[in-house]
């Protein structure tokens, strides 16, 4: 989720990006030329290596993009049924869902529009099976698949915020927390163990995968890699990608199902933002129409310092800012820079890679729902001013 990947990246559309036409100040800008070579990459594995790529709706879900999306991958995978519903209106394909947990009403609202359930606990998995059973009977068209998240405890991850295998993680189904006569009915396994790793960091997850759950592979249908494979990052190593999915699948005759989600958008978008005004506490600050903390959440969160156009370490070039953002927050800071010129106010600055996870937190990460609005009355009763549903979820991407 660090979008560091800028600094290795070759130059890619993006760059070509001139800020003076960009018809608003802020916004993002996506290239969609750089957007469909990301998406050209990734439909070559999945022809090469017989698998399905599902994008990762949390990582980017700009759905004006989705026509050109739907032409190259085979559908999405959800987080929450806001995502799964944005995946079914305007994707099509397959939608898969996974989530730490699982309501009733989530189940109501993804049963109809599913394809895959995966679940992160054979409790989850007990308790919404009669349900799932029920809908499968009654729509023998639109069976859902089943599965089951693993958590192989095999560590590729350095920081632990982004590590799904860090000790005492929520997230999957351990060998040793799993029950093996509870998984019958499922149909399928998913793991995630990698964030923004080449496959070398798969073929070991895979050799821990199938070394502690190898036996309940050949009963499965389906198997899924998760996300966190930086399959369009030059130097990514394809070829083995193409081995590991093609060795899995005559191995267990079972069908593989990657879901990346930052693969899809990196280097394809950028934040276009101008300076407001310049002030001065120990060094130049140019505050700027933009804010780290309402737009770019990732940048205090990771924390990490995009990349700006023209602009270099602070000393590099001639002229030191530090780039401050519009709210009252005080840690409100994207970060120092140095330029070749003094930075004027009303200049554009251009930050780059901006697609992906970012847009989706300036939004509602993972497609959550936000906390309804409820006022307690003088007289002590409760009312429900606002409830954020889908379309307020949808609104706020396009
Ligand atoms: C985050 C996530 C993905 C996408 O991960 P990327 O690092 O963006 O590729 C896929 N599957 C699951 C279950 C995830 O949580």
């Amino acid at each position: 989720m660090s979008n560091v990947s800028t600094t290795t990246g070759v130059k890619s559309g993006m760059y070509a990006v001139d800020a003076a036409q960009v018809p608003d100040s802020p916004s993002w800008v996506i290239d969609m030329a750089a957007l469909e070579a990301n998406l050209q990459t990734l439909a070559n594995v999945q022809e090469r290596a017989g698998c399905k790529i599902l994008i990762a709706l949390k990582g980017f879900a700009t759905w004006s993009t989705f026509p050109l999306v739907r032409r190259y991958l085979s559908g999405a995978t959800a987080s929450a049924p806001h995502e799964a519903k944005l995946a079914h209106e305007k994707l099509g394909g397959e939608v898969h869902a996974y989530a730490p947990a699982y309501s009733d009403s989530d189940i109501e609202e993804l049963l109809p529009i599913c394809d895959h359930l995966v679940f992160n606990s054979l409790n989850q998995w007990q308790r919404f099976r009669p349900r799932i059973e029920a809908h499968n009977a009654a729509n023998p068209q639109r069976r859902i698949s089943c599965g089951l998240r693993i958590n192989p405890e095999h560590r590729e991850v350095a920081v632990a915020l982004y590590d799904p295998c860090a000790p005492g993680s929520r997230l999957g189904v351990t060998r040793e927390a799993l029950k093996p006569e509870l998984l019958e009915g499922l149909e399928g396994l998913h793991f995630h163990t990698l964030c923004e790793l080449d496959s070398d960091a798969l073929e070991r997850t895979l050799k821990v995968v199938e070394d502690k759950f190898g036996e309940f592979l050949p009963k499965m249908k389906w198997l899924n890699f998760g996300g966190g494979h930086h399959i369009t990052r030059p130097g990514y190593d394809v070829d083995r990608l193409v081995r590991l999915v093609r060795g899995v699948r005559e191995r267990y005759k079972v069908d593989v199902y990657l879901e990346p989600g930052e693969a899809v958008a990196i280097r394809t978008g950028v934040l276009v933002a101008t300076v407001l005004d310049i002030v001065d506490n120990g060094g130049p600050i140019a505050i700027l129409d933009t804010s780290a903390t309402a737009h770019m959440p990732d940048v205090l969160e990771m924390p990490y310092r995009p990349e700006v156009v023209g602009a270099g370490q602070p000393g590099e070039k001639a002229y030191d800012y530090r780039l401050g953002g519009l709210t009252c927050l005080a840690g409100d800071m994207i970060g120092a820079y140095s330029f070749d010129q003094p930075l004027a106010i009303g200049q554009r600055i251009v930050l780059l890679d901006m697609s992906h996870y970012t847009m989706v937190k300036t939004s509602n990460f993972n497609g959550v729902r936000l906390p309804s609005i409820v006022l307690r009355h003088q007289a002590g009763n409760y009312e429900l001013v606002k409830k954020f549903g889908y379309e307020s979820y949808k609104d706020r991407l396009s």
